[in-house]
């Protein structure tokens, strides 16, 4: 299939063209076509799916079909986005994929003053990305009106209720017109994300991409076992070695990234932590200085991570494992992205076995192990797991995620339709190619 099958308007298809994207993704294909036709949406997938596009270009196609109105624009589409990095990268692909269309998208998030943010709200936006907070704030103060919304979305759900955000997701509901279309993203559904859902989706067209599939294709990963105290130097050598261009540590605490950040640098090793703690502005800094590939490490927690989108990350490293099987598919899903190869390298140490064996078992994969280095350490190494059984400390958050339904899940998405990287000819459709 190609993005000329899904009916996409031509300015869409242009800037698909500049981006050089070929074929759809999973995602894409299906959810396209359903949002085109004014249907909601459940979709079950995380970043590296291609979801952003996959509601971004309908919601594009939407507005621009919209007549003009006269006087200040009124929102029509808002996107709810947890985290303050992912609502920005929300922003910048909608603004790269509506590039030739005469639409206004604006991100509001907090930690940053909101005149700006207001000054852009009076002149008027077709579409809003927030995070929950800072919209309720300046609804609360009447710079915001959502009377006009004719499309949500709810990104990342789950995150949402991780972060506390789920009050603030049902007052922004009450808030909004009861006509309009709605879509949901969420990588895993616990019962308070299918009440809510249920709630506001009507009839939705239900998409599943299990995550590990795309997440773990390009993605060669490793296990190295070694004591607590010698992960810091393990990692001054892995760092050390010319083919980790551009590596993403992840540590489990705000402060161990911090430590780790002195650490490295004691070793010579020039590296930034990204966490919650850290102001907006430091946090951008440390992004745009790692994009440049002016900072070849970068330190960050699982919350800042979210939706991180580096094109050129060669690495991943897991400095301490995460306890939930989600953030390891998340988090090595930080490389391999772009149809590049990625490497991702796990440290286990002697109290993060029983982590070990809950990833693998959730993601259905056993991580093979490296031992050829100067600190591998072979009490650290968990006990394997019988066939059949769970791992001791179960899984929070429900049943592997295999033989999902959503066809052609395998497939990343970057993958070539083997076009050749030309943009397959239409069909006698009516539409041209702008020049
Ligand atoms: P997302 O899951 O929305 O975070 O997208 C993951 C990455 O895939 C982003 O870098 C997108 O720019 C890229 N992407 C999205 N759709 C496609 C596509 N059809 N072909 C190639 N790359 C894509």
């Amino acid at each position: 299939m190609t993005f000329e099958d899904l009916d996409l308007i031509d300015p869409l298809l242009d800037a698909l063209d500049e981006e050089g994207y070929d074929t759809p993704t999973a995602i894409q294909e299906k959810i396209i076509p359903a949002l085109l036709k004014g249907r909601d949406c459940l979709g079950c997938a995380q970043t590296g799916t291609g979801k952003t596009a996959a509601f971004a270009l309908p919601i594009l196609q939407h507005l621009a079909a919209g007549p003009d109105r006269p006087g200040r624009r009124p929102i029509r589409a808002l996107v709810l986005s947890p985290t303050r990095e992912l609502a920005a990268q929300i922003g910048e692909r909608l603004g790269a994929y509506g590039r030739f269309l005469h639409l206004r998208h604006l991100v509001i998030f907090g930690g940053v003053g909101q005149g700006p943010q207001v000054t852009a709200l009076r002149r008027g936006v077709d579409t809003l990305v927030a995070t929950p907070g800072r919209l309720l704030d300046l609804l609360g103060q009447g710079h915001v009106d959502l009377r006009d919304v004719e499309f949500f979305v709810l990104d990342e759900a789950d995150r949402m209720l991780d972060m506390g955000f789920i009050h603030d997701i049902r007052k922004v509901l009450q808030v909004l017109p009861a006509k309009r279309q709605n879509l949901l993203f969420s990588a895993t559904f616990p019962p308070a994300i299918v009440e809510l859902s249920t709630g506001f989706l009507h009839d939705p067209l239900r998409v599943d991409v299990a995550p590990k599939l795309v997440a773990v294709e390009r993605i060669d990963q490793k296990v190295m076992f070694v004591a607590h105290s010698n992960k810091k130097l393990l990692l001054a050598q892995l760092l050390s070695d010319p083919a980790v261009y551009q590596a993403i540590v992840f540590t489990r605490t705000k402060h161990g990234a911090n430590r780790l950040v002195k650490q490295l640098e004691q070793n010579d090793i020039g590296a930034e932590a990204i966490h919650g703690n850290k102001s907006q502005g430091a946090r951008e800094r440390a992004l745009r200085a790692f994009r440049s590939g002016d900072l070849h490490v970068l330190v960050a927690t699982d919350l800042a991570s979210r939706g991180l989108d580096v094109e050129a990350v060669t690495h991943v490293f897991n400095y301490d494992l995460p306890n939930e099987p989600e953030s390891y598919v998340h988090r090595i899903g930080r490389t391999g992205r772009a149809g590049r190869d990625g490497m991702a390298v796990s440290f286990c140490d002697e109290t993060e076995g029983a982590y070990l064996r809950e990833i693998e078992w959730s993601t259905g994969q056993a991580i093979p192990v490296d031992d050829s280095h100067n600190w591998h350490y072979p009490a650290a190494i968990p006990p394997p797991l019988k066939p059949g059984t769970r791992p001791p400390q179960g899984n929070r958050r429900g049943p592997p995620q295999q033989g999902r339904s959503g066809g052609g899940s395998s497939r990343g998405p970057n993958s070539s339709g083997g076009s050749g990287g030309q943009r397959q000819r239409r069909g006698d459709g009516g539409r041209r190619r702008r020049n």
